[in-house]
């Protein structure tokens, strides 16, 4: 067996992790929350304990994000806390985006680091534990193309009511700024059977609200001869007995067909709620950033939803500040938020990254600027979703209830249009978490509405 640190001859990695307890923190996006789901059940299933702190744990796991820098350096700043005594005998875990990217370079960077792996590895993740348990003291797993997806059945749930399940994985695009491609490797659909059992097999456990996962979940192909696109297994999903919600996130708007409205309109289960990333309102930064649509393709399918017979919210995302953006680009970013009137959005100001082709574009918008046009936008946004939580006041909204504020004697719940609604009831907690509920509109703010509910559990 080989030591594996030498700050602690005595221990090898194989006595490191046979206490078998583990923390798992996790940064980035809802594809990488899930699939921490997953690889605590596999690691459960590998006889490991759960853990609250990172240190009552034996192995510490860090599922990380580099979609940008700030996000990048969190995990590092982590690592660094356990540089030294904090760190003797555990064993540190890397995983996820950051791993893929930097790969072998984390252990220069973090000498500390037992198994480094990147997302399309996770499939391996019991073998990469045995040859840890073994006294391995480097392990990595940074295949990025297995064809796989990672489904396995001993995912742990953080929700007992909503589940996600992810039904496609990686980018077949190339977005001029995007890792994604480079870190979670190409489109793998899993097959509708797959997607569908699981579904069955949650709602059988009690779950009634399902979220579809995929960086591009419309660009879903049935890999098997049913060969459904997304609207089909959409709909699929919402048709399981005891599904009441169905929502998917993310859509790109190139893929995002007239049948997706349609099936949302038709499917009662389907929350009216569909967040379609448009970047920029500038064709000509849209071209730069290689997005394969332009403006008005774009509001062509803002105008199907906004003609459909459900009220569908419509969020997005936008970054500002991408390279040769000007202020007449970002104006018509701005112009484009008061034209959609966006429920909601994420607002990022763009951040090189490695082996993107935006990294050696010309025209960087200097940092302050990037700064002073992300403030201009947030604060049109918010006004445009006071103007539109207002237009609510008065509405009764189905609402599914998440949890309970004691301080302020509210319950929290969640919309299908995926909008907080903070609200007064007198039920018990048993009652109430996790069931739905019609509750009056009285009140609202920029970032969530109140009301109140006199009426029992529907
Ligand atoms: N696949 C989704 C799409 O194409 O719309 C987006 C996935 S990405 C994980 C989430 C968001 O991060 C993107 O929509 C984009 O706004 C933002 N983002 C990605 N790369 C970025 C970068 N280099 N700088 C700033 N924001 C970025
Ligand atoms: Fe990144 Fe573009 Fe793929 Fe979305 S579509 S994950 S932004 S490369």
């Amino acid at each position: 067996m080989v030591a594996i640190h030498s700050s602690n001859e005595t221990l090898t990695a194989g006595e490191r992790t046979s206490g078998k307890t583990f923390y798992i923190e996790t940064f980035g996006c809802q594809m990488n929350a899930h699939d921490s789901e997953k690889v605590a059940g596999t690691l459960l299933h590998s006889g490991y304990r759960q853990v609250d702190t990172p240190e009552a744990a034996g192995l510490v796991v860090y599922n990380t994000c580099s979609i940008r820098d700030k996000a990048e350096q969190k995990v590092f700043h982590r690592l660094d806390h356990f540089k030294r005594a904090a760190g003797k005998g555990k064993v540190f875990a890397v995983i996820g985006c950051v791993a893929q990217q930097e790969g072998e370079r984390i252990f220069e960077k973090a000498p500390h680091v037992s198994l480094v792996a990147g997302s399309a590895s996770y499939t391996r993740l019991p073998e990469m534990l045995a040859q840890l348990e073994a006294g391995a003291r480097r392990v990595t797993g940074l295949d990025l193309d297995n064809g796989e997806a990672f489904d396995t059945p001993f995912t742990r749930r953080d929700n007992p009511h909503r589940a996600y399940i992810t039904i496609i994985e990686g980018c077949d695009k190339s977005c001029a700024y995007c890792v994604v491609p480079f870190t979670r490797g190409p489109e793998r659909s899993r097959t509708s059977e797959s997607v569908l059992r699981e579904a069955e097999t949650l709602a059988g456990a009690g779950y009634t609200e399902i979220q579809l996962l995929g960086q591009n979940v419309n660009s879903y192909r049935d890999p098997s001869p049913a060969g459904w696109d997304f609207a089909t297994l959409l709909d699929r999903v919402g048709r399981i007995p005891g599904i009441r919600r169905v929502r998917f996130t993310t859509s790109h708007p190139r893929d995002f067909v007239k049948g997706i409205v349609e099936a949302i309109d038709a499917n009662p289960a389907l929350c009216n709620h569909v967040h379609l990333p448009v970047q920029s309102g500038s064709s000509r930064v849209l071209a730069r950033m290689q997005r394969l649509y332009t403006r008005d393709e774009y509001m062509r399918r803002i105008d199907w939803m906004k003609s459909a017979r459900r009220n569908i919210s419509i969020t997005t995302d936008i970054i500002v500040g991408f390279p040769g953006e000007t202020e007449q680009d970002f104006q018509a970013t701005l112009d484009l938020l008061g034209e959609v009137e966006y429920d909601s959005l994420f607002a990022f100001k763009y951040s090189p990254r490695p082996n993107t082709s935006a990294l050696t574009m010309e025209d960087k918008v200097p940092e302050e600027e990037k700064t002073r046009r992300i403030m201009i936008l947030l604060e049109k946004q918010r006004a445009i979703q006071i103007r539109r939580n207002s237009e609510l006041i008065g509405t009764i909204e189905e609402t599914m209830v998440e949890s309970r504020n004691e301080a302020l004697n509210q319950w929290i719940g969640r919309t299908s249009q995926n909008r907080t609604l903070n609200f007064t009831h007198s039920g018990s907690a048993e009652a109430l978490i996790g069931k739905y509920l019609p509750v009056m509109v009285t009140r609202a703010g920029p970032n969530s509405l109140v009301g109140e509910s006199t009426m029992s559990v529907v």
